[in-house]
C-alpha cells in the first residue's frame, strides 16, 4: 500500500483519488477550493457536457494529433461508456443529444450531481478529502518531489499526483502557478496560452449584442486581404465587447496567435457560395424580380436588425432595388452576405476560456501512467497537461482518462 497524495478536486483529480483508493491505496486529496469540483460545477452552462458519445478512436480525432497519440492508452483505459457506467451506478441518469454531446438528464443542479457522484465514490474507497488546502509550494528535485507545502504544513508521500487544472476561471481555483513551480523544477512546460474564450474585437458592435448569425462559418486570416489561417463552420454572436459562440471559441486560440504573430482578421461567411456565384444570382434575381430591394435580398443572409446599418455604412440607401445597384454597391452587397468583415481581434482573454491552452510538455509524461520521465514519484493528469480539445464533452472526458491512468497506482 502507497501514501499518495492527489492536488487538485476536479475532475481529474476525484477520478484519480478515487482510482488509487480502490486499488488499496492510503490516499488524501487536497483542494484548494472549500469544495470539490468549482469548475465541473459550472461546466456546459450548469448542465455539465460529460463527455461525447463515439468510440476512442473518433474522440481522440476531436484533438490535435500530438494529443490524439498522447491520449490513446488513457482513452482506452477509461473510455466514455466507462465514465458514463460509473456514473449511472451512482444514480446519475445521462442521455446524448443529436450532436453527440452526452449530459446528465435535465434537472436543476444537474452537474452538481456529477460531482456529487464522483466524491461519494471517492469517500467509499477511502479517500481522506481536505478542502481549503491550498498547496503552496513543491520540495524535492529530480528524481524525487520530497514534499508538498500547504502554508506551514508539509505533506510527504510515496507518490504525488498533481490534478490542479488550467489557468482560467482563476475564480474556480485554477490559478495556473503549478506550472511555474514544475517549471522551476525542471520540467519541460509550455506557458499558458488563451483557448476556448469569447474574441474581443477592436471595433465591437455593442448594440448588435444577442444578435446571432447561423449556418455559416467564421474566417480568420492574416491581415484583411491575409493568407486564410482557420475556419470554423457554426454560429457567432455578438456580445458588447466582441463576438463569441462555438465558431468564435473555437478559433479564440487560432485569433490569438495571429494577432501575436502580428496580424489577424475575422469575417464571416453567412453564404458559402464563391462570391462570382452570388454575384451572378443577384443580377439574374435583378432581372427577374426588378422591384426586390436589396436590403430584402441582404435579410435572407443576415438577421434583420444588422441589414439597415450594414447598408447604412455601406452607403447603399434602404429603398435601393436590387436592379438599380452599381457594379461596385453590389460587389459590397455580395461582399457582406460572403463575408461580414468583423475586423481585428484584441488579446483574448486567458481567464475566459473553457479551457487554458498550454502545461506540462507531453513528451516529458508517460501517457500510459501519466508519470513524469525521469522522476519516480510524480505524476500529472488533466487540464495542467498540455491538452486542450475542442469543445463538446472531449475536455472532462481527458481529464476523466488521464485523472484514472494516474490514479492506477
Ligand atoms: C465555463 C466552463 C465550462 C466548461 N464546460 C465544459 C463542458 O461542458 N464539457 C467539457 O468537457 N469541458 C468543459 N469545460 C472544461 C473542463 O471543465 C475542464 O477541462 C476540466 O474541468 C479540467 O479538469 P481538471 O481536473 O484538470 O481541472 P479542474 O476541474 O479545473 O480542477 C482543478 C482543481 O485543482 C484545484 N487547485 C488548483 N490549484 C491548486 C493548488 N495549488 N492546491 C490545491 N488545489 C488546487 C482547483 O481549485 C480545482 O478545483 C468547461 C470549462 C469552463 C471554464
Amino acid at each position: 500500500m502507497a501514501k499518495v497524495i492527489v492536488v487538485g478536486g476536479g475532475a481529474a483529480g476525484l477520478v484519480a483519488a478515487w482510482r488509487a483508493a480502490s486499488l488499496g491505496h492510503a490516499v488524501s486529496l487536497l483542494e484548494a477550493n472549500g469544495r470539490l469540483g468549482v469548475k465541473l460545477r459550472i461546466s456546459g452552462g450548469g448542465k455539465c457536457n460529460i463527455t461525447h458519445d463515439g468510440p476512442p478512436k473518433a474522440l481522440m480525432t476531436a484533438f490535435p494529433m500530438d494529443q490524439a497519440r498522447f491520449l490513446r492508452p488513457s482513452l482506452h483505459a477509461f473510455d466514455n461508456r466507462a465514465v458514463l457506467d460509473l456514473l449511472h451506478r451512482e444514480g446519475v441518469e445521462t442521455y446524448t443529444r443529436d450532436n453527440g454531446r452526452v449530459f446528465p438528464l435535465d434537472r436543476p443542479g444537474s452537474a452538481a450531481a456529477v460531482v456529487a457522484a464522483f466524491e461519494t465514490l471517492a469517500h467509499r474507497a477511502g479517500v481522506d478529502v481536505r478542502t481549503g488546502a491550498r498547496a503552496t509550494a513543491l520540495e524535492g528535485r529530480v528524481p524525487r518531489l520530497a514534499a508538498l507545502r500547504v502554508g506551514e504544513e508539509r505533506f510527504t508521500a510515496d507518490v504525488f499526483i498533481l490534478a490542479t487544472g488550467g489557468a482560467s476561471y482563476p475564480e474556480t481555483g485554477t490559478r495556473g502557478e503549478v506550472l511555474g513551480w514544475l517549471k522551476q523544477l525542471g520540467v519541460p512546460v509550455k506557458a499558458w496560452f488563451p483557448a476556448l474564450a469569447p474574441i474581443p474585437m477592436t471595433r465591437p458592435r455593442p448594440t448588435w449584442e444577442g444578435v446571432a448569425l447561423r449556418g455559416g462559418e467564421l474566417r480568420l486570416s492574416a491581415g484583411i486581404a491575409g493568407r486564410r489561417l482557420g475556419v470554423f463552420a457554426g454560429d457567432i454572436v455578438f456580445t458588447k465587447t466582441g463576438v463569441s459562440g462555438p465558431a468564435a471559441l473555437e478559433l479564440s486560440q487560432a485569433a490569438e496567435r495571429a494577432r501575436r504573430d502580428g496580424a489577424a482578421w475575422l469575417a464571416y461567411a453567412a453564404t458559402l457560395e464563391p462570391p462570382e456565384t452570388v454575384d451572378t444570382s443577384i443580377q439574374s434575381e435583378a432581372r427577374g424580380n426588378p422591384r426586390l430591394l436589396a436590403a430584402t435580398w441582404l435579410q435572407r443572409h443576415l438577421p434583420e436588425r444588422l441589414v439597415d446599418p450594414l447598408l447604412e455604412e455601406a452607403g447603399i440607401g434602404r429603398a435601393l432595388m436590387l436592379k438599380d445597384l452599381s457594379k461596385a454597391a453590389r460587389k459590397t452587397l455580395v461582399g457582406l452576405a460572403t463575408a461580414l468583415p468583423l475586423g481585428e481581434p484584441q488579446p483574448v482573454p486567458l481567464a475566459r476560456g473553457e479551457v487554458a491552452a498550454g502545461g506540462v510538455e507531453l513528451a516529458a509524461v508517460d501517457p500510459r501512467t501519466m508519470a513524469l520521465r525521469g522522476w519516480e514519484n510524480l505524476r500529472i493528469c488533466g487540464e495542467l497537461l498540455d491538452i486542450d480539445g475542442p469543445v463538446g464533452g472531449y475536455n472532462l472526458q481527458a481529464a476523466f482518462s488521464t485523472g484514472y491512468v494516474a490514479g492506477s497506482v
